[in-house]
């Protein structure tokens, strides 16, 4: 065919609609030019079909920036702060505004797919991914999970969120088996993957490594097919994570809903599907529906379009840099501030010492896949001279100066905060910990800046230091965000998307081997099978803490600010509520400081008779609010029965049963403000 030929086809015809342009396309493929497209090429593109005018769809890296490996190290891209720490602002639109962005920039550099968000629960902060996730929580997961992929897919760039599905370490991750029970499942694990096809519509799912209840991710047809597919109502495709099909089978990947065998051709090579074909154990209707949501996908990223109807890409605009700046200042939190040692006055101040390892470092360039060629990095180091400039004198004794800060925390080297290993230790290094305990023993009034993307514990020094900051990995602006909170021209209003513990053995995971990081069963002289038990079922993270009374060095939903709020006024419009009520909540907020901030309310329920055993508190809404010193606001909620139910594994169903619940307003998980009442009655 020629190409104007080609040009007239209907699925190149903009007009038609979208499902007639995929049946057309498919129906002029050849078998084999099915089977080709299944399969990646050089490590992040697919196969392409000239004659069909059929191109690569090409991938890159996630999830905080596109990442370096996805362009073969040849771009420069926006470094935005880590999800653990965007997930730390709470901001539903500013996660939606890095959406888009990120997008932009995946199409600036002539890519269709993101490979992000990550979106796998933090049940234990030494996973070495915890900077790349977002929360322990599920409602927080799937609340941030559905605005990063609108606003990405709202470019018409693809989102693909991974690692589908019980990828909570990195230890043994190509073959360890999590073993998780349904119900724990279906109210922690898979909540963000559900609320990403229901309400975002997702048009990508990155099935992940390891096994789920003894089967691998690519093939396990319960998690796959039956739930994702069949039961949230994907209609986008499944790629695997890469190499991930290596311990898998042809049929079994086909059946469970596979479509992109990725990096390279492995168990979709043309021989195996042609057998599995020829053997009747997968039939070509299999095979031409996981080609078919592979190619709705290349329509709607435009593939097929006219290049003046697509989004424009642009790469490191103002716009972005802002976006990356603003996600860092409502992202760092502010753990401690004894006798309000900050902000610092910077007229009040002639000299300061910078310290630690953290002080002038970049973290942009590591990490594992989601390491990312920044267009620059600014370093806390760089950020405080930039601010400080003939202001303030840098010295590097702690005894010369009027306030020392020590920049302490992890890296993305092995075994810190990076992929394929875990952390070995919620500790500082002890040389950190001795230069944070001398420091202060110079000057009281010392400053700990912590960079770092998992919980770190604090009990050996927290005491002697008046203020703490988590300031995470803060993208490329961190540096300048970081000295405008510590001057004050920022107020802090992030809070903590997962728990601190005081101690590793009090966080759920790590009860014994057994449940981190699994162990090896071996039956009959076999190869022995690694598993790792979620015994601690649905009590993770706070559920976890509030559950066995432990108290946390910092609990969930935790963060201070530079102002104060009072809470006041709750208003439960109906106490009694059936299947098809409202649950409508107001509640009155004042600023009562007198420097213009943000507050982060949390609306928990708590069921007070179930038959079922519950945690003593689950996150179902919450509101950043902005208010000027003295202003007052009343906030409504307005909240579906829904937010009521537990998942029954016996009837397989979400149910709510009559009954009184809690409804607790609060400003973390550990401090509750106002408490109300409503009685659900069927
Ligand atoms: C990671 C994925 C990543 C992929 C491609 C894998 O090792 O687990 O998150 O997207 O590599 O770089």
């Amino acid at each position: 065919m020629s190409s104007e030929e080609i040009s007239r086809l209907p699925y190149l015809d903009e007009d038609l609609e979208l499902e007639k342009r995929v049946d057309d396309l498919l129906g002029r493929m050849t078998l084999e030019e099915k089977i080709k497209v299944l399969a990646g090429k050089m490590f992040f593109f697919t196969k392409t079909i000239k004659r069909l005018g059929l191109k690569s769809f090409k991938m890159t890296d996630g999830p905080h920036g596109v990442g370096a490996l996805g362009t073969y190290f040849k771009k420069k891209t926006t470094y935005f702060p880590v999800a653990i720490c965007r997930a730390s602002t709470w901001n539903l639109e500013l996660s939606e505004q890095f959406g888009q962005a990120l997008a932009e920039e995946v199409r600036a550099v002539g890519r269709h797919m993101i490979l992000g968000p990550a979106i796998n629960i933090h049940r234990t902060p030494l996973c070495g991914r915890t900077f790349e996730y977002q929360t322990e929580d599920p409602y927080l997961n799937s609340e941030l999970a559905v605005a990063v992929v609108k606003g990405v897919q709202s470019k018409r760039i693809a989102a693909c969120i991974k690692h589908y599905v019980g990828n909570n370490q990195e230890k043994w991750r190509f073959n360890v088996s999590s073993e998780i029970d349904e119900r724990t499942l279906r109210e922690i694990y898979l909540p963000a993957f559900e609320a990403s096809v229901k309400n975002a519509d997702v048009w990508s799912v990155m099935a992940c490594y390891n096994k789920v209840n003894g089967v691998h991710g690519c093939e396990n047809k319960d998690i796959l097919m039956e739930k994702l597919i069949n039961d949230f109502g994907f209609q986008g495709f499944i790629v695997s994570d890469w190499f991930a099909t290596k311990f898998t089978t042809t049929e079994g990947c086909m059946k469970a809903g596979l479509s992109l065998e990725m990096p390279y051709r492995n168990v979709y090579k043309k021989a195996k599907i042609l057998e599995a074909l020829k053997s009747s154990q997968i039939t070509e209707e299999i095979l031409n529906d996981r080609v078919r949501r592979l190619l709705r996908v290349m329509f709607l990223v435009g593939m097929f379009d006219n290049k003046e109807k697509i989004p424009e890409g642009s790469l490191g605009t103002p716009e972005h840099i802002q976006i990356a700046k603003k996600i860092a200042e409502e992202g760092i939190v502010l753990l401690k501030n004894e006798n309000n040692i900050l902000p610092l006055d910077i007229s009040q101040i002639k000299k300061i010492a910078v310290l630690g390892p953290n002080a002038n470092k970049k973290f942009a360039f590591s990490g594992g896949s989601s390491m990312i060629r920044s267009i620059y990095e600014v370093t806390p180091l760089a950020g405080l001279k930039n601010k400080c400039k003939n202001k303030i004198e840098f010295v590097n004794l702690p005894s010369e100066a009027d306030v020392a800060i020590v920049f302490a925390g992890l890296n993305h080297s092995k075994n810190m905060d990076t992929e394929n290993s875990d952390r070995l230790t919620l500790d500082l290094s002890s040389s950190q910990i001795d230069l944070i305990k001398n420091t202060v023993k110079n000057n009281s009034n010392t400053i700990v800046v912590l960079l770092n993307g998992s919980p770190i514990a604090m009990s050996d020094w927290i005491k002697d230091v008046p203020a703490v900051i988590e300031a995470w990995y803060p993208g490329l602006e961190g540096g300048n965000v970081i000295a405008d909170i510590l001057f004050g021209d920022v107020n802090p209003s992030g809070k903590l998307p997962i728990t601190f513990p005081k101690k590793l053995e009090d966080s759920p995971a790590h009860k014994s081997e057994r449940t981190y990081p699994g162990i090896k069963e071996s039956i009959n002289n076999s190869k022995p099978l690694k598993k790792v038990f979620y015994d601690e079922g649905i009590f993770v993270g706070y559920r976890h803490f509030d559950k066995n009374n432990i108290e946390p060095l910092f609990p969930f939903g935790y963060g201070l600010s530079y102002t104060t709020f009072k809470y006041e006024n709750l208003k439960i419009k109906k106490a009694e509520i059936s299947k098809n009520d409202k649950i409508e909540i107001s509640v009155d907020i004042t600023n009562t400081g007198n420097r213009k901030g943000a507050e982060i309310m949390q609306i928990y329920i708590n069921d007070c008779e179930c038959s079922a055993e519950r945690p003593p508190k689950e996150l179902k809404a919450f509101k950043k609010v902005f208010l000027e010193p003295g202003e007052k606001q009343t906030i409504n909620f307005e909240l579906y029965p829904n937010i009521l139910s537990f998942f029954d594994p016996k009837s397989n169903k979400w149910i709510i049963e009559s009954g009184k619940f809690k409804v607790l307003v609060a400003s973390s998980s550990r401090d509750i403000k106002l408490e109300g009442e409503i009685d659900y009655i069927e």
